[in-house]
C-alpha cells in the first residue's frame, strides 16, 4: 500500500505535472485534489506536448486511472474539450473518474472574479491580485458559503434550478449575467454527456488502498499560494498543501506514505505578490528565456529569480516533505555563479530563516541574503544520456554540491531530479542526496 502526495514547494509551475507523470508509471490512481482550469501541468510525451488543466496525468497511461477529485472546481465545457483534444490525439490512454462532490465553475464566477480584481485595483493598484480571472476564487467562496453547485447537483434538474436561483440571488452586484435557466440547461446537457465518468470517487480510492494499490495525489498550485499559509492575500483560494490534498481527495492522513515537494532549481512567480528573490535584471530575463517561463494556462510571462531556501524550509515544515524533486537544473547549466538566498533581513532588522513573515508587505521588503554557488556546465545531450543511465554518479560535481546544499539546508533529501522537459529527463537519485533525513519537522531548528 502506498499513497504519495506530490506538492509544489514554491509559487507554482515547478513541474509537478512532469514529476507526477514520472511516478504515475507505477501507480494505479492519480488524483487531482484541488484547483480547476487555472492549473496547467505540461508534460512532454514522445508524441508532443500535453498541457493538462482539469485532468490528472493518470489519463495519459494505460492501466492508470486519472481522477478529477472532490476538492476541484470544474469548468465542464473546458473539461469536455480537454478530454476531446486528448482523444483526438490518441493520448487518452488511461481511464477517467470525476468526483460528484467537486464543484462546478459557472459563468457568474468568471464575472465575479473580474469584478473583484477591478474593485481591488480601484482602491489601490498594488492591491489587485492579478488572478487568472477564471472564477476560481469566487467558486471556492461560494462553495464555503453553501451557495455552490456540485457536479452531482447538475444531474438532478430540480436541485440544479433551485441552487442556481439561490446563487443568482446573491449576485445582484454583477448585472448582465446569462439567465439562470439558460446556464442550467447548458450545464445539465454537458453533465449528461460526462455522467458516465461521474461518481463518488473516495470509496473507489479506499478500496484501492485496501487492495494494496499505489495512489498518487497530485497537488495543483503550490504551498506558497496556500489560502492560509501563503503570501495572503496574494494566494489561491484553496489549500495546495499536503493537508489540502487529503481534504481534496477524501484520503485519511494515516494512509500517506510519502510527501514529495517539487521545486525548481531557481524560482518563478505568476501574478502579483511578494517575491523576495525576484531578479528584474538581465539574469532574470535569461531565466525566463532559457526556462521558457510563460504560464501554461494563461501564457503570461512568469517573474523569475533565485532559489529561496527560506521558502523551501517553510514549505517543507508545512507539508512534511519526505523528499524533494528538484527540476529544471539544465536551465542554470553554463552559468558561472548561482545565487541562493539562505535568509532574509526584514525591514525591522530581524533575520528570518524558516518562517515566512505574516505580512505580505514585510515579505515584499525583505532583503534576501545570498550565497553564491559555482555553476555547472551545460547539460548537453550526451550528459543527459549519462544521467539517465548512471544517475547520481554522472552528475557534474558542482550540481551535486548544489543539490546536497539544498538537502542539508532544508532538512529533506533530494530524491528526484529533472534535467530537461522530456518525459525521460527525470531521474530518481539512488541513494538520494542527503538521505537519512526523514522528517522535515524534526529537522526544524526553530
Ligand atoms: P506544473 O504546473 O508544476 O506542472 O509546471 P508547468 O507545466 O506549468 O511548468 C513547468 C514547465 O517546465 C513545463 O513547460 C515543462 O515542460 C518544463 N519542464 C519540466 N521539467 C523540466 C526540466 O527539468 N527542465 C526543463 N528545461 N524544463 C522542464
Amino acid at each position: 500500500m502506498s499513497v504519495t502526495v506530490v506538492i509544489g514547494a514554491q509559487f507554482g509551475d515547478e513541474a509537478k505535472g512532469k514529476i507526477t507523470d514520472y511516478l504515475a508509471a507505477n501507480a494505479r490512481y492519480v488524483v487531482r485534489t484541488g484547483g480547476g482550469p487555472n492549473a496547467g501541468h505540461s508534460i512532454h510525451l514522445p508524441e508532443g506536448q500535453v498541457v493538462l488543466h482539469q485532468l490528472s496525468c493518470g489519463v495519459l497511461r494505460s492501466g492508470t486511472i486519472g481522477v478529477s477529485g472532490p476538492g476541484m472546481v470544474l469548468q465542464l465545457a473546458k473539461l469536455e474539450q480537454e478530454i476531446a483534444d486528448l482523444e483526438r490525439r490518441g493520448l487518452f490512454r488511461g481511464e477517467l473518474m470525476i468526483s460528484d462532490r467537486a464543484h462546478a465553475l459557472l459563468p457568474v464566477h468568471e464575472a465575479e472574479d473580474a469584478w473583484e480584481d477591478e474593485l481591488r485595483a480601484r482602491v489601490s493598484p498594488a492591491a489587485a491580485l492579478g488572478t487568472t480571472r477564471m472564477g476560481i476564487g469566487p467558486a471556492y467562496a461560494d462553495r464555503a458559503s453553501r451557495f455552490g453547485v456540485r457536479i452531482a447537483d447538475l444531474l438532478r434538474p430540480a436541485v440544479l434550478r433551485e441552487q442556481l436561483q439561490i446563487l443568482y440571488a446573491t449576485k445582484g452586484h454583477l448585472g448582465n449575467l446569462p439567465p439562470a435557466e439558460t446556464v442550467a440547461g447548458e450545464l445539465a446537457e454537458i453533465a449528461g454527456r460526462l455522467a458516465p465518468y461521474v461518481r463518488p470517487t473516495e470509496p473507489v480510492l479506499w478500496q484501492a488502498i485496501a487492495r494494496g494499490e499505489r495512489l498518487l495525489l497530485e497537488g495543483a498550485q503550490s504551498a506558497l499560494l496556500d489560502l492560509d499559509f501563503g503570501t495572503y492575500p496574494f494566494v489561491t483560494s484553496s489549500h495546495p498543501t499536503s493537508a489540502g490534498a487529503l481534504v481534496g481527495s477524501g484520503i485519511a492522513p494515516t494512509e500517506v506514505t510519502e510527501v514529495i515537494g517539487v521545486a525548481k532549481a531557481y524560482a518563478t512567480r505568476v501574478g502579483s505578490g511578494p517575491f523576495p528573490t525576484e531578479d528584474t535584471g538581465p539574469q532574470g530575463e535569461f531565466l525566463r528565456r532559457t526556462g521558457g517561463e510563460r504560464g501554461a494556462s494563461t501564457g503570461r510571462p512568469r517573474r523569475c529569480g533565485w532559489l529561496d531556501l527560506v521558502m523551501l524550509r517553510y514549505a517543507a515544515r508545512l507539508n512534511g516533505f519526505t523528499s524533494l524533486a528538484i527540476t529544471k537544473v539544465d536551465v542554470l547549466g553554463g552559468l558561472d555563479e548561482i545565487p541562493v538566498s539562505n535568509q532574509y533581513v526584514l525591514p525591522d532588522g530581524t533575520t528570518v530563516q524558516e518562517v515566512l513573515p505574516t505580512y505580505a508587505d514585510d515579505l515584499a521588503r525583505a532583503q534576501p541574503v545570498y550565497e553564491r554557488f559555482e555553476g555547472w556546465p551545460e547539460i548537453h545531450a550526451r550528459l543527459k544520456e549519462r544521467i539517465h543511465h548512471e544517475g547520481v554518479r554522472a552528475l557534474p560535481p558542482a550540481l551535486r554540491r548544489y543539490l546536497e546544499h539544498i538537502a542539508a539546508e532544508v532538512g529533506v533529501p533530494v530524491e528526484y531530479l529533472g534535467y530537461g522537459p522530456q518525459r525521460e529527463e527525470t531521474v530518481r537519485l539512488e541513494p538520494a542526496l542527503g538521505a537519512g533525513r526523514r522528517s522535515a519537522v524534526s529537522a526544524w531548528t526553530g
